[in-house]
């Protein structure tokens, strides 16, 4: 059964990507806390950071985030957020990184 974003990669459900390379793709949040809320997904379906394995797809999120910030202008800073698990929020079990931005951002997160 293909996760919810598997299907956004795949076409089978609307996204609007903002970018793809062989290993990732990125498309804006549907529920966006920011002016810039894209995730950065692995093609390979890793259900979280507490299983990834040592090589693959998520290795490039990084170099990802990199690209999608610089192709979103976001000059003044930017910030990278991976959920894992209940307490973190985690809602859908597909590994992805949220690229958020385009505002000042208060820390610690929530
Ligand atoms: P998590 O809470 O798992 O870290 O993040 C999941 C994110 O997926 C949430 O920010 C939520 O708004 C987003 N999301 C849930 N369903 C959809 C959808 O159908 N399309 C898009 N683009 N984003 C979604």
């Amino acid at each position: 059964m293909a996760t919810l974003f598997t299907k956004i990669i795949n076409g089978e459900i609307p996204g609007d990507i903002v970018y793809q390379d062989d290993y990732v793709v990125a498309f804006r949040d549907i529920t966006p806390v920011a002016p810039t809320h894209v995730l950065i997904v692995p093609r390979a379906e890793i259900p979280g950071l507490a299983t990834l394995p040592d090589e693959g797809d998520h290795l490039h999120i990084l170099n990802a985030a990199k690209k999608i910030a610089e192709l979103e202008g976001l000059t003044d800073g930017y910030r990278l957020v991976i959920n894992q698990g209940e307490d973190a929020g985690q809602t859908v079990p597909h590994l992805h990184a949220h690229l958020i931005g385009g505002r000042k951002l208060s820390w610690p997160p929530g």
